[in-house]
């Protein structure tokens, strides 16, 4: 925090990382590749202390915090590594005949000095992402790891303190609610990428907005998931208790309901059962299955317990923060459990008779980040990819999109502006710079005055 670090240590980083961006330092291709090697090793090196912390913050077992924490860094760190080169490379253009004798290209600017701020839920990987997006782009970052992490906000803090210069990459500490304003309205930042909740994404747009602040927010929502009368549902109830009970649903891309066609709604709740009790263990003491960050969120979740029917699971023990992998019904729509992310493992169930009926439900929570459909039917999947707004998503698989680096991750609407992973990380963290450049052995003279006749060449050239 400011107030832990002193409001002069915050500066000095700032003013640091403001002259070591300036030096150009950042820029080269070599620099840059060498970073991203150096933050690869500090990794590979601090393994075991990083599953360590994440045990500790959210009881992840080492499988799940290798697939869904450090593994995705490195996956991110390869590819990274791999393209950097071509990424940095200039984009030729074309140029319009009427600037003749011309040539144009897009030059790849870093921004700066660049905040990164991370939730807790995968309190790991979703800072070190986009460090890796910042990295590549040539800039200085400043990172804020969730305090509500603590166990991997320490390690974070010494593996970065291990391997970069503050004035290049440094880390600041605190309750996010007091620092981050603060050093928002005391410094003007190149670009505050945040990943949290709605509530708290207005609130950094608008302090943001102040200093005309550029900003990207990977925020959360209500993710549907559909399950058609005409799939396979096995596999759909396998890849719906993965995708939802991972992290015991402290997931941004988890399924937050389901709607199932009521022709297979009794035969899909059996099998997510079923496969519930297959992957996790039925007692609190299981190592597979997470745990809720913390007393709040525990009760929280536990009050939605009671906003409908439970048909499987609901049983809670408050000193493990444990809630079971739970399905329940007869939710009303109006009730918080439908009307708030629920971001835990509880699943509300709905059937279906209509798309219409789909359609109903989701606009109500407009703009989810992700969206899962299942279903055989190619119609059927053009009409929901076409009517609904959202993120990104899967067709008969959930959370998988995020493994793809080709594909951009991000929001819309509610759920975020701008987006990331792979080279979309890499065009983040970077501007777009537009050079035109003119020969000198010609020039027409058509724009200088006198104009007189020349209106009717200029017309000409641009041919309207
Ligand atoms: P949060 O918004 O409470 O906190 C996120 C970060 O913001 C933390 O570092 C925190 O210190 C800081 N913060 C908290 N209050 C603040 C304030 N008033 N002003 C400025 N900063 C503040 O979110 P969370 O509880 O840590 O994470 C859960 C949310 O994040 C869920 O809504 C989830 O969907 C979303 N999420 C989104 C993604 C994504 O990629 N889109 C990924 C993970 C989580």
């Amino acid at each position: 925090m400011i107030a832990e670090i002193g409001h002069s240590a915050f500066h000095s980083i700032i003013n640091n990382q403001a002259a070591y961006f300036k030096s150009g330092a950042t820029l080269s291709y070599q620099f840059r590749l060498d970073q991203l090697k150096r933050l690869k090793q500090v990794i590979r090196n601090n393994e075991q202390a990083i599953f360590d912390a994440l045990n500790k913050d959210l009881n992840k077992h080492e499988f799940e915090s290798y697939s869904t924490e450090v593994g995705v860094v490195y996956e991110e760190l390869n590819f990274a590594i791999k393209n950097l080169k071509s990424w940095m490379k200039p984009e030729r253009q074309s140029t319009p005949f009427a600037l003749f004798p011309s040539s144009s290209y897009i030059h790849k600017d870093p921004l700066g000095c660049v905040l990164i701020i991370a939730p807790w839920n995968y309190p790991f990987q979703l800072l070190i992402n986009p460090l890796i997006g910042a990295i590549a782009g040539g800039n200085c970052t400043v990172l804020k790891p969730s305090e509500l992490a603590p166990a991997t906000a320490e390690i974070v803090e010494k593996i970065i303190t291990e391997v970069f210069d503050p004035a290049y990459v440094a880390t600041i500490q605190g309750d996010g609610a007091q620092v981050i304003p603060e050093i928002m309205n005391s410094h003007r930042f190149d670009l505050v990428f945040f990943t949290g909740s709605i509530p708290v994404g207005y609130a950094i747009a608008e302090i943001a907005a102040k200093k005309l602040t550029p900003v990207i927010l990977e925020l959360g929502g209500k993710s549907p998931c559909i399950v058609d009368k005409d799939v396979d549902l096995h596999n759909a109830a396998k890849r719906i208790v993965w995708g939802k009970f991972t992290n015991a649903g402290q997931t941004c891309v988890a399924p937050d309901y389901l709607m199932v066609h009521n022709s297979r709604k009794k035969e899909l709740i059996e099998l997510i059962k079923k496969y519930t009790n297959e992957f996790y263990t039925e007692t609190p003491s299981s190592g597979d299955y997470g745990r809720i960050i913390n007393k709040r969120r525990f009760t929280t979740l536990k009050n939605y317990l009671e906003q409908g029917n439970i048909i499987f699971g609901g049983q809670t023990t408050e000193e493990e923060l444990y809630i079971a992998p739970t399905l329940m019904e007869n939710v009303s729509i109006d009730a918080p459990l439908m009307t708030d992310e629920i971001f835990g493992p509880i699943l509300p169930v709905y059937g279906f008779d209509s798309y219409k009926e789909t359609l109903a439900l989701i606009n109500k929570n407009a703009n989810p980040l992700a969206f899962y459909l299942f279903t055989s039917n190619k119609e059927t999947e053009q009409f929901y990819i076409n009517k609904v707004s959202f993120g990104g998503g899967c067709i008969n698989n959930t959370l998988i999109h995020l493994g793809n680096p080709h594909l951009p991750f991000g929001g819309v609407g509610n759920s975020g502006i701008g987006y990331y992973h792979g080279k979309f990380s890499f065009d983040a963290f970077t501007r777009m710079k537009a050079v035109l450049k003119t020969q000198t052995w010609f020039d027409s003279g058509i724009q200088y005055a006198p104009f007189k006749e020349k209106i009717k060449l200029l017309r000409m050239f641009l041919r309207y």
